[in-house]
C-alpha cells in the first residue's frame, strides 16, 4: 500500500528504526487518520531524508513505527530567513506556514518600533511550521527563533547576510537590480508590521551595509501578503526555484 500520510518525528531514522510515537502522534494516526498495524506512513526528522515506515505497534497513548526505505533524502532549502514583525493570531499563524512552505531555513519575529502585537508564543509557531512541512513534502523544518528586538538583532548582525528590506515608502519605485550581485550570500528578508516602518528605522536600515530596500510592486500590501510576495519573488530570483 502506498504511504500517504506524512509525520514529522524528533527521532532517528534508518533501516529497521523503530520510532516510538508520543500520545499526541499516536491520536493522530490511529484516531484521526484511522491506521492501523500494517500500515505504512512516511517519516521525517528535518535531518535523515523521508523514510516510508510501517505500523508495529498502535495504543491510544502511543505506538511503534519500523523505518524501511529511505523515499528521499534530506534537502535543504536555500540559506534565507523570514524576518516579520509579528501581527495578530491568525495572520502571524499564516506567516510561519506560508514561510516553512516557501522554503525559509529560519523564521524570526522581530520587534519594530510599531509592532502592536503581544508575546509571540514560540512554541505554537515551531508546530505550525511542522503542520506546513508535514502536508508540503518538506524533509526539513525551519526553526522559529525567539522574538527579538529589531535594534538587537541589526546590531548582532553576520556581515555575511544580506537583507531584502521590503520597504513600502517605496512602493511603486522599481527594485534594485543589484540582488542578482549576491546570488549564493545567505540572504533573510525583512517584513515591517501593519504600522509599517519608523523613521528611525529606515534611517537605520538605509545605511545598513547589508540591506537593499526594496518595492513590493505599487500597492501597499498586508504584511502576510509582503511575506509571501517577498519570499516569491526572492526564491525566484535567488533561490531554488530556476
Ligand atoms: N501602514 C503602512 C504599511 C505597512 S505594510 C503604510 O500604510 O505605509 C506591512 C509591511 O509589508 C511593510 O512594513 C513592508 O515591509 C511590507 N510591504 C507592504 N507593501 C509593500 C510594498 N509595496 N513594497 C515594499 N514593502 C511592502
Amino acid at each position: 500500500m502506498d504511504a500517504k500520510i506524512r509525520l514529522y518525528v524528533e527521532h532517528p531514522l534508518g533501516v529497521g528504526q523503530s520510532v516510538p510515537l508520543d500520545r499526541a502522534q499516536a491520536h493522530y494516526l490511529f484516531g484521526v487518520m484511522r491506521q492501523v498495524v500494517g500500515r505504512q506512513v512516511l517519516l521525517f526528522n528535518g535531518i535523515d531524508g523521508e523514510w516510508q515506515a510501517e505500523v508495529v505497534e498502535a495504543g491510544k497513548r502511543g505506538g511503534v513505527l519500523r523505518c524501511d526505505t529511505q523515499r528521499n533524502v534530506l534537502q535543504m532549502p536555500p540559506d534565507l530567513w523570514l524576518m516579520f514583525a509579528p501581527i495578530k493570531k491568525a495572520r502571524t499563524d499564516f506567516i510561519v506556514e506560508k514561510a516553512a512552505e516557501m522554503g525559509a531555513r529560519r523564521i524570526v519575529p522581530v520587534m519594530t518600533a510599531y509592532t502592536n502585537s503581544g508575546r509571540v508564543q514560540r512554541d505554537r509557531l515551531q508546530a505550525h511550521a511542522v503542520e506546513a512541512a508535514e502536508q508540503c513534502g518538506a524533509t526539513f523544518v525551519p526553526e522559529v527563533a525567539d522574538a527579538v528586538k529589531l535594534d538587537r538583532l541589526l546590531h548582532d548582525w553576520d556581515k555575511d547576510r544580506q537583507i531584502m528590506f521590503c520597504d513600502e515608502a517605496l512602493a511603486g519605485a522599481s527594485s534594485p537590480d543589484t540582488l542578482k550581485d549576491k546570488r549564493g550570500a545567505p540572504w533573510a528578508i525583512l517584513i515591517g508590521p501593519e504600522g509599517g516602518f519608523s523613521g528611525d528605522e529606515r534611517a537605520r536600515l538605509q545605511e545598513f551595509e547589508q540591506a537593499h530596500a526594496v518595492a513590493l510592486g505599487p500597492r501597499i500590501l498586508r504584511a502576510d501578503t509582503a511575506a509571501v510576495a517577498a519570499m516569491t519573488v526572492w526564491q525566484q530570483v535567488l533561490g531554488d526555484w530556476e
